[in-house]
C-alpha cells in the first residue's frame, strides 16, 4: 500500500492517525478561527480579540463605575472565549467610555500589556485629566507591560496582525500595502474642523487576520480621516468597519467610509450615545455594504436611523448587556452572533 501512495501523503495519514491516538479526546478548543466580542458598554468601546492560539488584545475598557459592570462583561466575554488572561490592553484614548475602565479590569482579570498613544493632550478637562491619572497609576503599579504605539509600527500581537494607523494625532504617511488609490468620496468633501480633544489622538489600527482586515479607529474625527483618505486613500478596503466614535459625528465622513468600503459595519453606540442619523445614515449608504449592526436601538435614530430587530443586540427598554460576536476564519469568511437573538448570520469569503 506505501509504495501506491505518494510519501507525503502517507507521512500525512501516519500523523493524522497517531493524532488521534494522542489526542483522543475530541478538542473544541482547538480552533482555526479569530474571535472578536463587541461587549455592550453602554456607548463606550470594548472590543476584545481573540486569536486561534489563544492570545488576546482588548481594545479599550469601557467606563469607570457602575459597580464593575463592563469590567464584568469583558470578563465573561473572556470567559466564553476560554482565556484567563488578557494578553495586551489597547486604550485608544483618554476618555472615560474608554479607559475610564481599566482599574476595575485589572482588578478583575489579569492583564499583559498595555498599548496606548502616550501622554494625555486634552490636559484642560477634569475627566480626561482623571481617567489619565487613574491609569498612570495602574501602570505605575510596574505590573504591567508597557508599549507608546506609533503609526506604521505593527503591535507584538501574534496570531494576527495589528498595525497602528494613528497615533496622538501622527498618521501613516504612505499608504499600506494594497492600498493608495485616489479617493473619488474626497470629490466635494470639505475637511471638518480641527479637533482638539483626545479624540483626534486616537490609536487606530488596521487588524489583518488572513485576508479579513479589520478597521478600529477609536473616536478618531473626521479632520484626520480626511488626512487618512485624501486625496490618496492610504487604508484600502476593509471587510470589518468599527464604526468610529459610536457612530457620532463628526467622525464616520463619507470620504473614508465609502472608500474603505466595508462589508460589515458595527456600531458599538448606547441607547442615548452615538449612533446619530447622519453617520448612520453615511455607513447605510456606503458601497458594498451588506449588512450594519448597532449594539443598540439608538433613541436618537427613531424609527428611520435603525437596523432591523435581528441586527440590534440590544433592544428599547431595560438594560440587557448582550454583545455581538464575530468569528472570521483566515480565507476572509466570517460570522455575527447576536446573543440576543442567538442567531448567526454568515458572510461567505470574497
Ligand atoms: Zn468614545
Amino acid at each position: 500500500m506505501r509504495g501506491l501512495l505518494p510519501k507525503g501523503v502517507f507521512a500525512t495519514m501516519l500523523s493524522l492517525s497517531l493524532g488521534l491516538f494522542v489526542d483522543a479526546a475530541p478538542a473544541p478548543e482547538a480552533r482555526k478561527t479569530l474571535q472578536i466580542y463587541f461587549v455592550d458598554v453602554e456607548g463606550g468601546q470594548s472590543t476584545l480579540f481573540v486569536t486561534p492560539e489563544g492570545r488576546s488584545l482588548l481594545i479599550d475598557t469601557g467606563w469607570p463605575g457602575n459597580n464593575g459592570r463592563d469590567a464584568d462583561r469583558i470578563a465573561a466575554a473572556a470567559k466564553d472565549a476560554g482565556i484567563k488572561k488578557i494578553d495586551f490592553v489597547l486604550i485608544t484614548h483618554y476618555h472615560d467610555d474608554h479607559v475610564g475602565g481599566a482599574p476595575q479590569l485589572a482588578a478583575k482579570i489579569p492583564v499583559g500589556t498595555f498599548i496606548d498613544h502616550g501622554e494625555n493632550r486634552e490636559t484642560n478637562d477634569e475627566g480626561a485629566k482623571r481617567v489619565f491619572n487613574a491609569y498612570q497609576q495602574l501602570l505605575a503599579t510596574g505590573k504591567y507591560k508597557h508599549i507608546t504605539a506609533k503609526p506604521g509600527e505593527v503591535l507584538p500581537v501574534t496570531g494576527m496582525q495589528v498595525r497602528v494607523v494613528s497615533a496622538d494625532g501622527e498618521l501613516i504617511e504612505r499608504p499600506l500595502p494594497g492600498a493608495g488609490k485616489q479617493n473619488a468620496s474626497c470629490e466635494n468633501a470639505t475637511k471638518p474642523p480641527v479637533d482638539t480633544t483626545e479624540n483626534p489622538r486616537s490609536l487606530g489600527t488596521l487588524i489583518t487576520f488572513g485576508k479579513l482586515r479589520i478597521l478600529d479607529l477609536g473616536d478618531l474625527t473626521g479632520d484626520k480621516e480626511m488626512e487618512l483618505m485624501c486625496p490618496i486613500n492610504k487604508i484600502g478596503v476593509v471587510d470589518i468597519y468599527v464604526v468610529s466614535h459610536h457612530g457620532s459625528q463628526p467622525s464616520g465622513t463619507l470620504a473614508m467610509v465609502h472608500a474603505i468600503a466595508p462589508r460589515v459595519a458595527i456600531i458599538d453606540n448606547g441607547a442615548k450615545k452615538g449612533g446619530s442619523p447622519e453617520a448612520w445614515d453615511v455607513i447605510e449608504k456606503s458601497p458594498g455594504l451588506e449588512s450594519l449592526w448597532q449594539l443598540h436601538y439608538s433613541e436618537d435614530g427613531g424609527s428611520k436611523h435603525n437596523v432591523a430587530a435581528p441586527f440590534l443586540a440590544n433592544l428599547e427598554g431595560p438594560d440587557t448587556g448582550n454583545y455581538l460576536k464575530v468569528t472570521a476564519a483566515a480565507d476572509g469568511s466570517f460570522e455575527v452572533f447576536n446573543s440576543r437573538t442567538h442567531e448567526t448570520k454568515k458572510y461567505a469569503a470574497r
